[in-house]
């Protein structure tokens, strides 16, 4: 799979979609979340919107009319997306653990649901049920807030899992449930080296040696 063409900001790693739902690929902006490895991918206004258009859920003309609006609207308006990307991952990272979500973080998800109902409707030319185009950073969030609805309401959540490497969230849809990490390419290859690497050096017991 490709990494998605984020600005780094010197970060050494890079943004790949191995999600399979796009509220899952959306709470992974932050790589090595809860970790001193962790990066946001979000730390920057256009990363959120190139993201979104290799997500496929905004379109090209959007993101450069998006990308056209004033800077410290933009910056205001990633911080919010910023909050709401931790109120879903409050509902989403419990459930990927075989957790029920805490009270609180379903009425958060049941407020945003709200604020964004306005802008469902029915297209007039294809009688989609589909959402406005965005004006803001934080409409691109709309599909985002309707998935993570769907998947709590509407999906398998024993799909649901997280890579034990890298604690990247996903949805596994092999047909015998055997995905266990994010990206074979990646924490799958790690895990096979750092295995290789015990079994070459009985002697080692740090897995940080070679974990980085
Ligand atoms: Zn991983």
């Amino acid at each position: 799979m490709d990494p998605v063409s984020l600005e780094s900001g010197g970060y050494g790693g890079s943004y790949k979609l191995i999600g399979g739902e796009v509220s899952l690929d959306f709470v992974n902006t932050v790589s090595w979340p809860g970790t001193e490895h962790a990066h946001d991918w979000l730390d920057r206004p256009g990363n959120f919107t190139v993201w979104a258009v290799a997500a496929g859920i905004l379109t090209e003309e959007c993101r450069n009319e998006l990308d056209a609006r004033p800077p410290t609207e933009l910056e205001a308006e990633i911080n919010h997306v910023r909050q709401v990307r931790e109120d879903l991952r409050r509902v989403l990272a419990p459930l990927a653990s075989g957790e029920p979500p805490s009270s609180s973080a379903i009425d958060t998800l049941n407020l945003l649901v709200r604020e964004i109902l306005p802008s469902r409707h029915i297209d007039h030319a294809t009688l989609e049920w589909t959402w406005e185009a965005p004006v803001t950073l934080s409409g691109i969030l709309a599909p985002i807030i309707w998935n993570t609805v769907r998947i709590v309401t509407n999906s398998d959540h024993t799909r649901l899992g997280h890579c034990p490497s890298c604690n990247w969230l996903f949805y596994d849809t092999t047909r015998n449930r055997s995905r266990r990490w994010c990206d074979m390419a990646d924490c799958g290859s790690r895990d096979k080296a750092l295995r290789y690497y015990h079994r070459s050096k009985p002697g080692s017991t740090s897995r940080d040696e070679i974990a980085t």
